[in-house]
């Protein structure tokens, strides 16, 4: 069992201006970081992190585990300290996923919402839990995997490097064998390619070179509505025959996956749209009325929908529930969870605190950002309970 091919590939994107991903590429270890904050802070912490992966050697004789975990602390700290020490970059943050392939096992350490697969057999196995708001939220039932695509805070995640101390790493080990490919990522990748066009692009490039470069051109063209960072590597058998032998049957196997089930549910899914227009054209009187009567009903049906689209406002603009932004911040939101499409929604933000979503327990999370809708009162009060407890 050894290394085969490996690639890596980040780009900015089709709408943001700034890259705040990271990658490291330094066989046989690999990792992406997913950098976040104001300004350049983003991108601060993401090269910490990688830079850390370079340069600490310090536990490259622990088990691959420790080594893994320890990398990861050094990153944390360099992160939390500059983050202390420059006001530019205070509360910044990052993601990081790694990978260590040793024998026949790939070690992995994860925080945050970058994800490793396992590509074998022509499927595609999800390595990595997200830590996330609404993989949370569907882990204790409050929401359903469809719910979650469409979230208006599916970017938001619960842990970060840089933001405490000390960080909570997952660890785990998988087994490799010759065949398999992993793949790192961003979620640039994953949240604008499905599954089935992930493995479909893994199939037919000839490199993972190749791959790469084709997995971050499906992300643009699927919307490059945030940076996208990929990781490749493949294991190969020992002896160059048997590679021959593994690498045929594996071509043709991959060849049927013609089954686009998850796209079609994917693709399927549409954001709540208002019925009122099609209402009005139901209420259409027949053609014998005449046009006085028929002016009349229209003017009445006109008068319901906007009675019924002031009734909708006015209710929204009484409405308010506590989630959580971009940064991580809790807000108090007025307005419904709800977005029209990508980026417009129903709710705007009257008061952002200070406290992060990722200083929560789950527990907590779970019950503070249910999307309950109540009075602002009501919303102020319940986030002022983590308000007091958080040091300042
Ligand atoms: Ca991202």
């Amino acid at each position: 069992m050894r290394l085969g091919e490996s690639a890596g590939r980040t780009h900015p994107g089709k709408v943001r201006r700034r890259n705040e991903d990271s990658y490291v590429l330094d066989p046989p270890l690999f990792a992406v970081a997913d950098g976040m904050g104001g300004a350049q802070a983003g991108e601060v912490a993401s090269r910490l992190t990688a830079s850390a992966f370079r340069e600490f050697h310090e536990a490259d004789t622990l088990p691959p585990d420790e080594r893994i975990q320890a990398i990861i602390q050094e990153a944390n700290r360099r992160i939390y300290e500059r983050a202390r020490a420059d006001s530019d970059v205070s509360g910044m943050g990052t993601t990081v996923t790694a990978a260590l392939l040793t024998g026949g096992r790939v070690t992995l350490g994860h925080v945050g919402d970058s994800r490793a697969y396992r590509i074998r057999d022509g499927e595609l196995e999800q390595l990595t839990e997200d830590h996330s708001l609404v993989a949370d939220l569907m882990r204790s039932g409050r929401l359903t995997p469809e719910e979650a695509e469409a979230h208006p805070q599916r970017s938001v995640i619960t842990r970060a490097l840089g933001t405490d101390p000390h960080v909570d790493v997952d660890t785990m080990a998988v087994d490799a064998e010759p065949g398999d490919v992993f793949l790192l990522c961003s979620d640039g990748l994953t949240t604008m390619v499905g599954d089935e066009d992930i493995l479909g692009i893994l199939d037919a490039a000839p490199t993972l070179d190749d791959a790469a470069k084709e997995l971050v051109r499906a992300a643009n063209t699927g919307g490059g509505e945030d940076n996208v960072t990929v990781v490749l590597f493949g294991v190969e058998g020992d002896e160059a025959v048997d590679e021959t032998l593994v690498a045929a049957p594996l071509v043709e196997s991959n060849g049927q996956g013609d089954t686009n089930e998850l796209e079609d549910t994917l693709t399927n899914l549409q954001p709540v749209q208002t019925t009122a227009p099609q209402a009005v054209e139901a209420r259409k009187p027949r053609r014998k009325g005449r046009w006085g009567r028929r002016v009349l009903w229209a003017l009445v049906a006109l008068g319901l929908v906007a009675l019924l689209l002031g009734g909708a406002l006015f209710g929204i603009s009484r409405a308010y529930f506590v989630g959580a932004d971009e940064n991580g911040n809790i807000v108090v939101y007025q307005g419904v969870p709800f977005d029209i499409r990508d980026g417009v929604g129903l709710y705007r933000e009257r008061y952002v605190s200070r406290v992060q979503a990722s200083q929560l327990s789950p527990e907590e999370r779970a019950s503070l950002l249910n999307h309950e809708l109540v009075s602002y009162d009501r919303a102020r009060a319940r986030v002022a309970v983590y308000e007091a407890e958080a040091v300042p």
